[in-house]
């Protein structure tokens, strides 16, 4: 579903990091894009990501490669929106993850994960206690039954890069227009979108793109879209800012201390703070508590010792934009054909491929379905109650 011509005049609603990185490649194309938040920029979803790049956590195949095409897009991306092309300016750094295991059951599944990503040509390998001391050294690593290592992986902070969007797209003379809420669309008659409500007034557009993570789902429905969600609580606590700790390795996954916990996974931030975790990257957590940031903590400092004095600061529940089967939902929608719906969960590891996408698909009229086929928009309509609890995702508690 495209519409026919390029347009000139395109509204991104949502200004995380995908909305963000999506105004930036539009404006790249010479589109005079207008940026619109409700709140601060940045202050969504992408404030709470633990924001890890990967593709080792991904599958199937398909979904894997496309987050590997975007882990590999990061570096330009970075030097494109970073100033000067600074890839600091953005906080992006690579050195990859380590994971390691203690229990032997879960060792077995750690070896089997590596395998598989090693069969799909992911260049993650599998090493023994004394590599994964000589490559983390600052690691207290403990008894070790599978470990693995991913030398591609790394980390770049949502803020900044949302922070650097705003600067490319106002130096170019883009609108972005901060605290003000999309509350309703105006549509023709074939369901085109002609206009946008705010609470300012209404905005004339020939295109609109909506990525307001988790708000998509009520937004889009204003306009007739069915596009469904998942909840997915999580929660990422921080420390207060500490020197540099880890000296080679940024991510951290490590295994649960004792029965009955999960796993806990840190990485340091570019202003020194850690941010600390639990589970894995879609676990369900809503416990938000100084008690439970300190036994965070403190579990963080089993294996790295260097955190002993630091300060646990807790971190509100941050709800993940999680469409209901746990896929990106990218495209034009059927019910409003200039309409074109920007959703996805991984977003940090994922913004430079689906913002390069959406921005080609968008300016060229040409849907590049052998990428994102599988995402569109459409898969979502007309499900009875029975398929939809069938596509739901497995994490899900409820829909939104
Ligand atoms: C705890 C947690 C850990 C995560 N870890 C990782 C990770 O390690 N790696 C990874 O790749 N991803 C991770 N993610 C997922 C990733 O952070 C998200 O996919 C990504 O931030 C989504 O960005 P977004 O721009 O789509 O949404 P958001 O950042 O939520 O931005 C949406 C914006 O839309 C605005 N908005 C909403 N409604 C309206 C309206 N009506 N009018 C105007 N504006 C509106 C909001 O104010 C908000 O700023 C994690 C997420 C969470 C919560």
């Amino acid at each position: 579903m495209v519409i026919p011509g390029k347009p000139q005049n395109v509204a991104v609603i949502g200004a995380g990091i995908l909305g963000a990185s999506i105004a930036w490649r539009l404006a790249q194309r010479g589109i005079r894009v207008t940026l619109i938040d409700k709140g601060q920029p940045g202050h969504g979803a992408s404030s709470h990501s633990f924001a890890w790049i990967n593709a080792g956590a991904k599958q199937p195949i398909g979904y894997h490669n496309l987050n590997r095409r975007s882990l590999e897009m990061w570096r330009r991306f970075a030097a494109g929106i970073g100033d000067d092309g600074d890839l600091d300016s953005v906080g992006l750094r690579w050195g990859g993850k380590v994971s390691w295991e203690s229990d032997p059951v879960a060792a077995e599944a750690l070896v089997a994960r590596v395998r598989q990503l090693q069969s799909w040509g992911y260049p993650t390998r599998l090493v023994d206690a004394d590599e994964l001391e000589r490559l983390e050294p600052a690691l207290e690593i403990g008894p070790v039954a599978a470990a693995e290592y991913s030398p591609n992986e790394g980390q770049v902070e949502p803020q900044m890069v949302v922070d650097a969007c705003l600067r490319r797209l106002r130096e170019i003379g883009c609108e972005v227009i901060a605290g003000a809420e999309v509350h309703g669309f105006e549509q023709d008659d074939d369901g085109r979108v002609r206009g946008l409500a705010i609470a300012s007034g209404s905005r004339d557009v020939d295109a609109v793109v909506v990525a307001a993570g988790t708000e998509t789902t009520r937004l889009a429905a204003l306009a007739g879209v069915n596009v469904p969600q998942a909840e997915s609580p999580g929660v990422v606590i921080r420390t207060d800012p500490l020197q540099p700790l880890l000296s080679n390795v940024p991510v951290v996954y490590a295994p649960p201390l004792g029965d009955g916990r999960r796993e806990i996974h840190l990485r340091q931030c570019a202003d020194g703070r850690l941010m600390i975790g639990e589970g894995d990257q879609e676990s369900l957590a809503e416990d938000d508590s100084q008690d439970h940031a300190d036994d965070l903590l403190t579990r963080a400092c089993h294996y790295l010792p260097g955190l002993a004095g630091a300060r646990a600061v807790p971190v509100p529940v941050g709800w993940r934009p999680m469409p209901l089967d746990g896929y990106p939902v990218m495209g034009f929608a059927s019910e409003a054909p200039n309409l074109y719906v920007a959703l996805t969960h991984s977003g940090v590891t994922l913004a430079p491929a689906l913002s390069q996408l959406a921005a080609q698909e968008i300016c060229d009229g040409m849907p590049a379905d052998a990428v994102l086929g599988p995402y569109r928009p459409q898969r979502f309509a007309g499900l009875t109650p029975d398929e939809v609890a069938a596509a739901t995702h497995p994490r899900a508690t409820r829909l939104r």
